[in-house]
């Protein structure tokens, strides 16, 4: 496999960001699975991929140092997200916790950098640090994660600018966001950003995802991923720990549904016909 060029997507700021990355959750937990897990990471880099999301929590840390070791001399190349957690998101917490990661991540800034979910600190604490931080040079953009209709409109009641994205569960089972969360961003031009793109795996023995991938031999998993590639505005962020699952999920950028697909989807995996509550996971 030759690496591929990667489509884009933009942020509100003008900056862009590439639509397909790998994510890290649950890397860092078990010092037996560590160099499998870089080297699925490097692997990937290797084919062209420069998008990489992490968090502070993932691993306890350790997820962002195994994103160092796999980055070696590429980190020029790629653009690294990562999260800090509520309970560190007070104006100091935030800058202070940005640091941390700036070391095990072994790099001078984040090209964007995410609130992982809300919490008890005022929003106006979160964002002042975020903008200190962007005019340190630490961060390039900011965005949150995990948050709701409500949530955006009490951010957009605050900040003087849009997030960078709202990093939230979306996939083929979670399609809530479709109502009014999905279009909410879109008119204000802020990415989504899917994750859990594949359920965690649970969704790759559906019917309707085996008849569509068996229609162009392709997996399910690369279904469930190009399903959400193909949306304008949308950047995916599949997981994966071992070579085969990464060439696997990086081919997805190559597979095309078509009409009579996303119908068979459609009616497998309906989309939502009223307002529900965000998913988390
Ligand atoms: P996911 O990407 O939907 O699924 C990951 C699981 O699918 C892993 O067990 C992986 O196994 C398996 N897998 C990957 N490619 C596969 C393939 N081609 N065929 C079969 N199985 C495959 O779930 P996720 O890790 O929850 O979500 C992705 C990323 O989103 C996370 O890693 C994290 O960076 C981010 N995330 C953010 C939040 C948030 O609150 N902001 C929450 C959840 C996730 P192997 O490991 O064995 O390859």
């Amino acid at each position: 496999m030759s690496a591929r060029s990667i489509p884009i997507v933009t942020l509100p700021s003008g900056r862009t960001m590439p639509a397909f990355g790998l994510g890290t959750w649950r890397m860092g937990e078990n010092a037996r699975k560590r160099r499998d897990e870089v080297d699925a990471l490097r692997h990937g880099i290797d084919l062209g991929v420069t998008l990489i999301d992490t968090a502070e929590m993932y691993g306890d840390g350790e997820a962002e140092r195994i994103v160092a070791e796999a980055a070696g001399g590429n980190r020029d190349r790629l653009f690294i997200v990562s999260k800090v957690l509520p309970e560190n998101a007070s104006r100091r917490g935030t800058v202070a916790a940005c640091e941390r990661s700036l070391k095990r991540l072994k790099t001078d800034r984040i090209d964007l950098y995410l609130l992982h979910w809300r919490g008890s600190p005022p929003l106006a604490e979160t964002l002042e640090a975020f903008v200190a931080l962007r005019a340190a040079g630490k961060i390039r953009d900011w965005g949150v994660s995990n948050f709701d209709m409500a949530d955006m409109a009490d951010l957009s009641r605050v900040a003087h600018e849009q997030a960078g994205t709202n990093q939230v569960l979306y996939n083929l089972t979670r399609r809530g966001i479709e109502f009014d969360l999905m279009p909410w961003c879109r008119e204000r031009k802020i990415p989504i950003m899917a994750y859990s793109p594949i359920e965690q795996g649970r969704m790759l023995g559906h019917p309707a995802l085996r008849a569509v991938a068996g229609r162009h031999d392709a997996t399910p998993a690369q279904v469930a991923l190009a399903w959400l590639l193909r949306q304008d505005g949308m950047i995916v962020i599949p997981k994966a720990g071992s070579r085969p699952h990464v060439e696997e999920d990086i081919a997805a950028l190559d597979l095309t549904l078509d009409s009579e697909d996303l119908a068979a989807l459609d009616r497998a995996f309906p989309p939502p016909a009223k307002a529900t509550s965000l998913d988390m996971l």
